[in-house]
């Protein structure tokens, strides 16, 4: 499939269904969760011409609207797992961040 282009996206609307997905993000390498979110979402955005368009998506595609969304407002998908397994990945790449420096 082509790739999509969303520019200023704004969710408009959540289901109140919800759907489950392991996620995983460039910014968090080789962690993956489970994360409960809004099973579809109703989503405006200009594309690349500027002009204002809207989608309804559902399953994987509305996960990762919202996933990238997040990412937009400084939210990663760690902040939506328990605060259990999220201190868990944050401890533990603060190790691996002090390992490195203290490598070089
Ligand atoms: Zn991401």
């Amino acid at each position: 499939p082509a790739p999509h282009v969303f520019v200023n996206p704004e969710i408009l609307e959540s289901a109140d269904q919800r759907s489950v997905y392991e996620e995983g993000c460039l910014s968090i390498p080789d962690y993956y969760a489970e994360v409960e979110r809004p099973a579809a979402v109703r989503v405006k955005y200009l594309d690349r011409d500027g002009k204002l368009q809207e989608i309804e998506a559902e399953g994987l595609m509305a996960t990762c609207l919202q996933h990238e969304i997040d990412h937009l407002n400084g939210v990663l998908f760690i902040d939506h797992i328990s605060k259990l397994k999220r201190d868990m990945v944050v401890r533990k790449f603060k190790k691996l961040a002090r390992d490195k420096a203290g490598n070089k």
